[in-house]
């Protein structure tokens, strides 16, 4: 960040830091359902295609699979009501929001388990925890919100999404003076931006979390002229189909996959003007809001889109390897 300096902070504001937690919705549905087509693509004829359409609904493809656990938040996250088994999954899974996101601050190396930022169960456990779910694990270690095959394979379909969203992993934290700060379990909520949803483009509604989410998807689905998710995860296949292999224990890959990420956010913050004050917003919803104006740089949405590029097209490849590890 260029200059961050001059936060107040709002002790005695009735505005919540914590209320817009539930905004953060990583890729929005282009960004997932490419994830879910590109998977799809490299799962065709496997075992593991026929595995996961017996889990599946007659009527659904992965592709509806990739959006289940966002639906499952609510209507405003995917403009329909949830189904009474999304419902389900809710009641029993009371903290599910929390099941698409990690907030390490950006100058954190890598994602430690435990650290600031982490719960047992964000993305990048609930990721785990899933693998185990979709293999009929059901034990407590392993598997402690018991998620059945089917929930796991809605939870992995769309969380190896998220944990490739770079705004899904990496978080800014601001001190008083507006710096990027180290945060302790003390300050976090304070000191946060969630993400990015406290980080508003130009002072407008738009925050640079839903920018990651859904406008650098749309302006690499124009670049590559796709219409739809299938025709960007086509385009992305024809730059390089290589099937990716995993390598190593579960837990090292679902780690390497949230550190790069985490890098992936400190490019998203390069160069990106921070004001001098935090103040209040109107969000997307008209709801008034704490945060800051961010001023983007110039060649910022080609730098972003390319950053999707190559994250949509890993999180695709890593989906199929991914379930093909859990059910081969
Ligand atoms: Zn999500």
């Amino acid at each position: 960040m260029k200059r961050t300096v001059g936060l107040w902070r709002q002790t005695a504001c009735a505005i919540s830091l914590i209320g817009l937690a539930g905004s953060a919705l990583a890729w929005g549905a282009e960004g997932h359902k490419t994830v879910a087509a590109i998977a799809a693509e490299q799962l065709k004829g496997t075992a593991t295609e026929a595995r996961v359409k017996g889990l599946l609904h007659a009527s659904e493809t992965l592709l509806d699979a990739s959006v289940w656990a966002d639906c499952a938040k609510g209507f405003i996250y995917c403009h329909k009501q949830p189904t009474p088994e999304m419902q389900d999954f809710a009641a029993g899974n009371p903290d599910h929001h929390g099941y698409h996101y990690t907030d390490v601050p950006i100058q954190a190396l890598e994602y430690t388990a435990g650290s600031v930022g982490t719960t047992d169960h964000d993305v990048v456990q609930t990721i785990k925890q899933a693998v185990f779910g979709l293999q009929g694990d059901t034990s407590d270690a392993r598997n402690p919100h018991h998620f059945t095959p089917r929930q796991s394979l809605m939870i992995l379909a769309h969380m190896v999404g998220d944990i490739h969203q770079p705004l899904h992993v990496g978080a800014a934290y601001l001190d008083l003076d507006g710096r990027p700060v180290m945060p302790t379990e003390d300050d976090m909520k304070q000191t946060g931006t969630e993400g990015g949803n406290f980080l508003f483009i130009g002072g407008k509604s738009r925050v640079l979390h839903g920018y990651w989410d859904s406008d650098a998807v749309k302006t690499l689905m124009r670049r590559k002229q796709a219409k739809t998710p299938q025709a960007l995860a086509k385009a992305l296949l024809a730059d390089d189909d290589t099937p990716v292999v995993l390598e190593g224990d579960l837990d090292s890959i679902v780690i390497a996959w949230a550190n790069e990420s985490l890098a992936a956010a400190r490019t998203a913050f390069e160069g990106v003007v921070i004001s001098e004050h935090r103040t209040n917003f109107k969000d997307s919803q008209g709801d008034l809001a704490a945060g800051w104006a961010v001023t983007l740089p110039q060649d910022y949405t080609k730098t972003s889109s390319d950053v999707a590029s190559g994250r949509l097209l890993s999180a695709g490849k890593r989906l199929a390897a991914i379930l093909r590890l859990a059910l081969e």
